[in-house]
């Protein structure tokens, strides 16, 4: 099975692809940890996407498109992909097509986190992730059982991010809403995308998309 979870900066996709991962198997595929491993990395890739990252504008689709393709190619035979913040544009939507396609797969959900923007500042700015494992956390929302210490791999080192802040988190919101959300009318056409109240609670929203993934 195959599926995209969509939605805007500090949705929840994630968060929800982690579980997801945990439960069923499944590779999450994120263009976001892939062009940070790469920057960190100092790869050309990375060299070009840094300062565009560092806005909060997207990177070039035939960037992300290349970088899905060879980590696809890494899956195990018949091992399910969640798509985590790809597509973002029209254009990567169509190259996700022609990629599972001449891998003889095809999408089977596409899973929308609805969520109230004002909330995702909070979201954002409040976001911290294991150093170790990647495990993701909020200093509110998701707190690590033990203070400090990481409730999947008992590491003591956390990270945030570069471009959680207010000013670059604005900007995605606005590529969000001018190039991403129009892609959903695509995904509608073929009856494939169910719609998750994202504002619930964490627990909640991963029931909610289990039950769109058994259907
Ligand atoms: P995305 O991958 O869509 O940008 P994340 O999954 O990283 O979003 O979530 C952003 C932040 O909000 C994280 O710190 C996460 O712990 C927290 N979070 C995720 N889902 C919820 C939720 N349903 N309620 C409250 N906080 C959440
Ligand atoms: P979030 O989880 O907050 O939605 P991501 O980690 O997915 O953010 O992405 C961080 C940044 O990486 C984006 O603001 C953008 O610059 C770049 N990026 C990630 N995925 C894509 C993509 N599919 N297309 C273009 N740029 C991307
Ligand atoms: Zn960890």
């Amino acid at each position: 099975m195959n599926i995209i979870l969509l939605g805007p900066p500090g949705a929840g996709k994630g968060t929800q692809a982690q579980r997801l991962v945990e439960k069923h198997g499944m590779r999450q595929l994120s263009t976001g940890d892939m062009l940070r491993a790469a920057v960190k990395a100092g790869t050309p890739v990375g060299l070009q996407a840094k300062a565009v990252m560092e806005r909060g504008e997207l990177v070039s689709d035939e960037i992300v498109s290349a970088l899905i393709g060879e980590e696809l190619d890494s899956l195990a035979p018949g091992q399910g992909a969640i798509f985590d913040g790809y597509p973002r544009t029209a254009a990567q939507a169509e190259s996700l097509d022609v990629i599972l396609a001449s891998r003889n797969t095809q999408l089977d959900h596409v899973v929308e986190l609805e969520v109230d923007e004002e909330a995702l500042v909070e979201r954002i700015t409040g976001r911290f992730t294991c150093a170790n494992c990647g495990k993701g956390y909020h200093d509110t929302f998701e707190q690590p059982r033990q203070l400090g210490v990481c409730d999947k791999c008992g590491g003591t080192q956390f990270k945030r991010r570069p471009d959680d802040n207010e000013e670059t988190v604005r900007t995605r919101m606005v590529e969000y809403r001018a190039k991403t959300a129009p892609i959903l009318p695509i995904y509608d056409a073929r009856g494939i995308v169910g719609r998750v109240n994202g504002m619930a609670d964490i627990d909640h929203v991963t029931a909610a998309i289990e039950r769109i993934l058994a259907d």
